[in-house]
């Protein structure tokens, strides 16, 4: 195991196994993408080859050192990550206090095991402006033996001047057919293999969340309220959001989902051949029902959900506008 084990990313590996063997580490490095295209299981193996004793530039993932990393429980590596209230559920924003808690007020404290400390942020774009603030502070006088990593998905929402500090490593999204084979290799069944990928759009960690989840079923369920919508059923907007689950990250797999259907039907309305497989009939009624027109609209509402999700927004009033652009809401609207 190593950096050569992870998927994609080969611009990005190159750039850290120069760093990695060189022995000569930045003070701050951001890694940037689009959410979820690997910046994360990179940020891990980047911690592991800066602290595995086993191999230089590189990490054996079997000692102590990097199983205590995958675990959280290294002192010298310090997760700065949303909060996860028992009571207030998951935090959207990273505060200042926690960044001084967290980060600030340890980072000029020796390290316990290692030479080096490692702060990882994550998501970097959820902290507000106060605590980029005081992250930047530390970025101005950086400890010798502290390193910082940014880990970000959307670079848009970061603060500029945090942008230039750091060195940055960029990601881009894995190609579907990489992540098509690797759940393949996992021994994930061919066409839940083929549907995860095409949903996770270049992101292989949503596509290894969807595959271990019964996709095909949920799939059809989903079809079937797209369907009622379709036909004018209001009631299907409270299935579709049912389907999109509570959490953020299950309301992300969802509107993937949504949007992976909705494209599937806008194909096939358009050849006039869906997919091959167990969803082709629900697809090629979809299409049949809805149509070109209220496909393409619905489409677009939910990209734009998805793209109010990322943004930490609420989602439910961008998920009525794809159901109403599923009844032809605005169509019958823009007719009368
Ligand atoms: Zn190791």
């Amino acid at each position: 195991m190593g950096l050569s084990q992870l998927l994609g990313q080969d611009a990005a590996r190159r750039q850290l196994s120069g760093i990695l063997t060189s022995g000569r580490l930045a003070p701050s490095y951001l890694f940037y993408g689009p959410e979820g295209v690997g910046q994360e299981e990179y940020a891990v193996a980047f911690a592991k080859a800066i602290f595995c004793p086993r191999v230089d530039g590189d990490f054996c993932d079997a000692c102590y050192v990097c199983r205590r990393i995958d675990h959280r429980t290294f002192p010298d590596v310090i997760w700065v990550e949303l909060r996860d209230d028992k009571n207030k559920g998951k935090a959207n924003v990273i505060e200042a206090d926690q960044v001084r808690e967290e980060l600030v007020e340890r980072a000029g404290v020796s390290p316990m095991q290692a030479e080096r400390k490692l702060f990882i942020v994550h998501p970097a774009e959820a902290m507000s402006l106060s605590a980029a603030n005081c992250l930047l502070k530390v970025l101005e006088e950086p400890p010798s033996f502290s390193h910082l990593l940014l880990v970000c998905g959307n670079v848009n929402r970061l603060l500029p001047t945090l942008y230039s500090r750091c060195q940055r490593i960029r990601f881009v999204p894995v190609p579907t057919p990489l992540i098509e084979q690797s759940l393949l290799d996992a021994g994930t069944e061919p066409e839940t293999a083929r549907l995860a990928a095409e949903i996770s759009a270049g992101r292989p960690g949503i596509a290894r969340r969807l595959a271990e989840r019964n996709l095909l079923e949920e799939a059809l369920s989903l079809l079937r309220e797209v369907y009622k919508a379709a036909t004018g059923d209001a009631a299907a907007a409270l299935g579709i959001s049912t389907a999109m689950g509570k959490d953020r990250n299950d309301a992300l797999d969802g509107l993937a989902l949504l949007r992976t259907l909705l494209f599937l039907a806008l194909r096939a309305a358009e050849t006039g051949q869906p997919p091959a497989g167990s969803l082709s009939k629900g697809i090629a009624t979809v299409a049949k029902t809805a149509g070109a027109a209220r496909l393409t609209a619905a489409l677009t509402a939910s990209l734009a959900a998805e793209e109010a999700l990322r943004g930490y927004s609420n989602v439910t009033l961008s998920l009525d506008t794809v159901v109403g652009e599923l009844v032809g809401a605005s169509t019958q609207h823009a007719a009368s």
